[in-house]
This record gives C-alpha cells, structure tokens and sequence, in this order.
C-alpha cells in the first residue's frame, strides 16, 4: 500500500455492496508503535456493529479516525461510497484536507467516555450550538428539535438546566440527544458508560437500546458492557493487537467463541 499521500486508486470497494463504511488497509501507526496493522473491515447502513478487545488493541482509534482526530499512515477511509480520509484528484486520491474533513465527519456523531458538554452553555444551548452554527438550522427548529430529543433521553424537564446541575447518567444522556441533534448518519460510542458511577449506566444503556430500536442510525461502538453489546449489535468485532482477531454475531461471539484471544479476553471481562 502506497503512503497516503501519493495518488492510491480512486476506486471504492465496496460502493457495489453498500457499504456505510470501508477500511480499506488501514494502517496508524504512532511513531514506531503500530495501532492498527493493514486493517479492513465495512460497515452497512444501519448496521451496529461493536468493538471488543483488550485494552490498547486499537479501537478507540478507529473511531477517532473517523471524527478525524487522528491521520491515517496508510490505507484509505471510506464513507457513504466517497473517500473519507482522502478526496478525489484527477483519477487518484490524495491526502484529504482540513476543510473537506470537516465537511465529511458532519454526518458522523460521536458520544465520548467523558461528556464533553460545554459547561457554560444551558442543556437547550448545548444541543443546539450545533445545528445552528455548522448546519443553519432556525433557531425555534433547533429549539423544538432539542425537546423531542430529550424527551427521548427522558430529561425533558432538564432542557434549561446547566451540565453541573446534572449527574454524570444525566450528562451522558445529553451528550447523546446532543449527537443526535445533528442528524448524523453514523453514531459513533466511545465506552460511554465508563466514567459513570455503576447505578447511573444502566439508565445511558437504555437510552442508547431505544435509538438503536427507534432509529436506523448506524453505530460503531467500543463497549465493556457485554450485555449491551449482545442486546444491541448486529455484529461483533474482536480486536487483538490492531487487527480483527475474529467476527460475528454477537450469540456466537458470546456464546461460542472460536479464537483463544477471544475465549482469554471473554474470560477476563466476563
Ligand atoms: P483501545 O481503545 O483498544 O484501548 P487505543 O486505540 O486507545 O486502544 O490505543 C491503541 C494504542 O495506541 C495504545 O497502545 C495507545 O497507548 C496508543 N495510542 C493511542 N493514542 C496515541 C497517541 N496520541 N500517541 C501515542 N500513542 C497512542
């Protein structure tokens, strides 16, 4: 595989079999430390899929690749049959920009381990900075768009409330109506109920069940919580040392693992 900032073929794999999402051969490497080794996986729409692995096998790049806070080494990125981590030119694709990532990652959302809420910003302001500023959306839109949202996420009363005034499980559930504001097309989930006290996870693992039930929005999902990945996914990817040491479906997954990574890690976590 070239370096990617030389032309690579133009060509999409997998525009003929729909997907979402395409890693073509994606390698991250960070100095001398290889993350992710020559890795190719895809996505359908409306398929999620969860990622599982010990610690530092490489996932949480993954999804920081796709918001485009990490550069790829080598590979390419696709999203929606177009090039993500590099655009088109002449009948090549080179290195994408700054301005063109930016562009591209409006359809992705992403929920993180800490909420990352702006703490001086009204529960109301939070969710709608957003689609005002970076998609136009009008303001009483926004408004009553951010209602609905949380009134999904069951803090509908919290809407002129401040994060500080919020439990962590109530933070986190605004994060997600905040990533939902967008509308993005893809939902990326970065171990979401990690720094939460254990009573409040289960009340963020319901919300996110009932957007996977009431949406087709597609997830990527980094998850320690195991039910939730066997509730919730389509598909199960086992990570081990930045490359997918087994798939599949989450009963067989769970149920009847085929790799001693998986079985050993399984083990660990169960
Ligand atoms: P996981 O999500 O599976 O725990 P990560 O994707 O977070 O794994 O990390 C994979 C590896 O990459 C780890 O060894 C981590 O220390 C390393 N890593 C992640 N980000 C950086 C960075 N910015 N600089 C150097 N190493 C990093």
């Amino acid at each position: 595989m070239p370096p990617s900032d030389t032309p690579v073929n133009a060509e999409s794999p997998g525009v003929e079999g729909q997907s979402l999402i395409v890693f073509d051969d994606v390698v991250k490497r960070f100095g001398d430390l290889t993350v992710l080794d020559d890795l190719n996986f895809s996505v359908a729409p409306g398929e999620r899929v969860t990622l599982i692995g010990p610690s530092g096998s490489g996932k949480t790049t993954i999804l920081r690749l796709l918001m485009t806070l990490e550069k790829i080494t080598e590979g390419v990125i696709w999203v929606g049959g177009e090039p993500f981590s590099h655009m088109r030119r002449g009948q090549g694709l080179v290195r994408a920009s700054e301005g063109y990532m930016r562009e591209r990652r409006k359809r992705i959302g992403m929920v993180f381990q800490q909420f990352n809420l702006f703490p001086n910003m009204s529960v109301r302001q939070n969710i709608t900075e957003a689609p005002v500023h970076v998609l136009g959306t009008p303001k009483d839109e926004a408004n009553a768009r951010a209602k609905e949202l949380l009134d999904l996420v069951g803090l509908g009363e919290k809407i002129d409330a401040h994060p500080t005034q919020l439990s962590g499980g109530q933070q986190q559930r605004v994060a997600i109506a905040r990533a939902l504001a967008m509308q993005p097309e893809i939902l990326l989930l970065d171990e979401v109920t990690s720094a939460l006290d254990p009573e409040l996870v289960a009340g963020v693992l319901d919300v996110l069940r009932e957007v996977a039930e009431t949406t087709d929005i597609t997830m990527l999902c980094v998850t320690h919580e195991m039910g939730f990945a066997r509730d919730v996914s389509h598909r199960v990817l086992m990570f081990d040392q930045g490359q997918i040491a087994e798939e599949g479906p989450p009963e067989q997954i769970f149920g009847d693992p085929k790799e001693d990574r998986t079985k050993s890690f399984l083990r660990s976590v169960l």
